[in-house]
This record gives C-alpha cells, sequence and structure tokens, in this order.
C-alpha cells in the first residue's frame, strides 16, 4: 500500500505545526543544557517548511523529503538543523524515485537516522536526537499491529530515558555531570515530530 500524497503532506503539516506550537517548551529544555535557541531554530525551519508546502508537496516523494530536508538545513541553524536536514535529506535519497510503502518504510527511515549518526558521528546513549530517534526505527523494523501507537510509545521512552544520561555529544556535552537530569531538546523535538506523524500510520493499516 502506497502514501496518498494528501496523506504525506498532512504528515509534514501535522509535525511542522506541533514544533511550532512546542516552541516554548524546546528553548526552555535548551535553556537547562544549552544555549536556550532551540525551540525557535525548530519554529523557524518548520514555519518555512509549512510556507513551502504546497511546493514541496507537488514534488514526487523522495524530492519532497529532500526538499524538507534543505529547507530545515537553511533556516534551523544550530546543531539540530543540519541533522534534521540529514535525516529528511536521508530518507528521501534512500525513497529515490520509487512509491513510499508501509514496506519500505523502516529501511528509508534507517537511512535517514543513519545519516544522522553520520553527520553528527553520535550513537544511542549520548543523549541526542538519536536516542528517539534509534529506538523508533526499531520499533519500526519490528512492525506488527497498531504500529503508530507503539512508535508514540517508543518516542517517548526514547526522550524520557535522556534525562538521567550525561551528554557526550553537543553543547550539553560541555556540561558533563551537570548536563544529567534535563530531557534532551533534540530528543523532545524527534519525540513531538513522531507524535505528530505516527497517527496517520494507524489510520492506514
Ligand atoms: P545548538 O546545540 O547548536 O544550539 P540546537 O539547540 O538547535 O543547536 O540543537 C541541540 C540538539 O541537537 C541537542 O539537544 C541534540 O539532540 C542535538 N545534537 C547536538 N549535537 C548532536 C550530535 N552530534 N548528534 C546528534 N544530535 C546532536
Ligand atoms: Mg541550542
Amino acid at each position: 500500500m502506497s502514501l496518498h500524497p494528501a496523506l504525506f503532506k498532512s504528515m509534514i503539516a501535522a509535525a511542522a505545526q506541533q514544533v511550532v506550537d512546542h516552541a516554548e517548551e524546546l528553548t526552555a529544555l535548551d535553556q537547562a543544557i544549552g544555549d536556550g535557541d532551540h525551540g525557535i531554530n525548530m519554529k523557524r525551519g518548520c514555519a518555512q517548511v509549512l510556507a513551502d508546502l504546497d511546493s514541496i508537496v507537488e514534488k514526487p516523494t523522495g524530492e519532497a523529503l529532500r526538499a524538507v530536508g534543505m529547507a530545515l538545513v537553511m533556516k534551523v541553524g544550530g546543531a539540530s538543523g543540519p541533522l534534521y536536514g540529514s535525516l529528511f535529506m536521508g530518507m528521501g535519497k534512500a525513497l529515490g524515485d520509487r512509491q513510499p510503502t508501509m514496506a519500505i518504510l523502516p529501511e528509508v527511515f534507517a537511512a535517514g537516522v543513519e545519516a544522522v549518526a553520520a553527520r553528527g558521528r553520535s550513537t544511542v546513549g549520548e543523549k541526542t536526537m538519536l536516542d528517539v530517534l534509534t529506538p523508533v526505527l526499531d520499533t519500526m523494523r519490528a512492525g506488527g499491529p497498531h504500529l503508530g501507537v507503539r512508535l508514540r510509545e517508543a518516542a517517548a521512552r526514547g526522550s524520557a530515558a535522556t534525562i538521567p544520561m550525561r551528554a557526550t555529544k553537543g553543547r550539553a556535552s560541555f556540561l558533563g555531570e551537570r548536563s544529567v537530569g534535563h530531557m534532551d531538546p533534540g530528543a523532545r523535538s524527534s519525540e513531538i515530530i513522531v507524535e505528530a506523524m505516527s497517527p496517520f500510520l494507524d489510520e492506514r493499516k
């Protein structure tokens, strides 16, 4: 079963809007262990995606994913802009000219997550967005019923798991032990994106 362009548009729109709506929360998280710009950065990038949405979704899905990634690279800035850009561009590149289907979703998402890890020279357990993206990928690979719900649960567990972690990548790593006890802002923004997109996967069955 392939992903209808209208559904793809709704998923991207929902994710971008949810990030915009959570900008203050993301900024507050980044104030605790970073420089307090994650919400502003992500809001700027996602507002651009929303502004470009009609022209983005006119393109074949692979190209559309790359266009989302490009908009994020150009507008988000900070460490997270190139990383989220890599996520979507990596997915677009992996999809290529193919139609997006549930069957190839894990493979395509894996390519995006691998692009983030390569770009960030990071891995799971370092208190970053990868602590959400990686368990979400594992859940996708496992497949099975009620996938959307389980993806949301995996994302929520992943972001919560960053609280007791000591950051070893990104700005929060400068704090060393003092980064412990706070949720990573990038993990939370990834959770918000998964929360916003996953209900559309439930609807498809
Ligand atoms: P900056 O740190 O430049 O101010 P942001 O505040 O927008 O950028 O983004 C910070 C988030 O980026 C972190 O919370 C973390 O999730 C993510 N991040 C930073 N460095 C890395 C990395 N090397 N690998 C993966 N994610 C990272
Ligand atoms: Mg920051």
